[in-house]
């Protein structure tokens, strides 16, 4: 299915999916996306977006946000978190995108966002069976 923009006419979050969020969860106002083709989109996006990559410490802070109200938790072990965020920040660096640091996108010149740290991780077999993405930066909570 082919993912399209929309932006909120309230508040002018855009939105990149098949369809339209019902609720937008920025400004919380119902039925008010409307689909803008990809240069509206990308307009407003790098307008309001910083230039600057999110520091370290705030993508860490993201991603334990990120485990609130799920079943899941960041490693405790704090040392291979910072180990796998660092192989996130490398990726970064060398191909511009947070790439997981444990698998290998196919073209690094190709946006993958199957690839991008935090990916959809309970879909993966090794969630079913080890309870951890593959690069074990998150666990399944007991
Ligand atoms: S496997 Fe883990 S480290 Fe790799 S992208 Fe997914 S969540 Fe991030
Ligand atoms: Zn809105």
């Amino acid at each position: 299915m082919a993912k399209k923009f929309f932006r909120c006419t309230v508040c002018g979050d855009v939105h990149w999916g098949v369809n339209a969020p019902e609720k937008c969860p920025t400004c919380m106002q119902l039925n008010k996306y409307v689909e803008v083709d990809a240069d509206e989109a990308k307009k407003l996006l790098f307008e309001n977006a910083s230039a600057d990559p999110m520091p370290k410490q705030e993508f860490r802070a993201a991603i334990e946000k990120y485990c609130d109200n799920n079943a899941f938790a960041l490693n405790p072990e704090k040392v291979h978190v910072d180990r796998v965020v660092d192989g996130v920040y490398a990726n970064l660096e060398k191909k511009g995108l947070k790439y997981c640091p444990c698998r290998i996108s196919a073209s690094a010149a190709k946006l993958d966002s199957s690839l991008l740290c935090p990916c959809n991780f309970e879909a993966q077999g090794i969630w079913r069976t080890e309870g951890r993405c593959w690069c074990g930066l998150f666990i399944k909570r007991s």
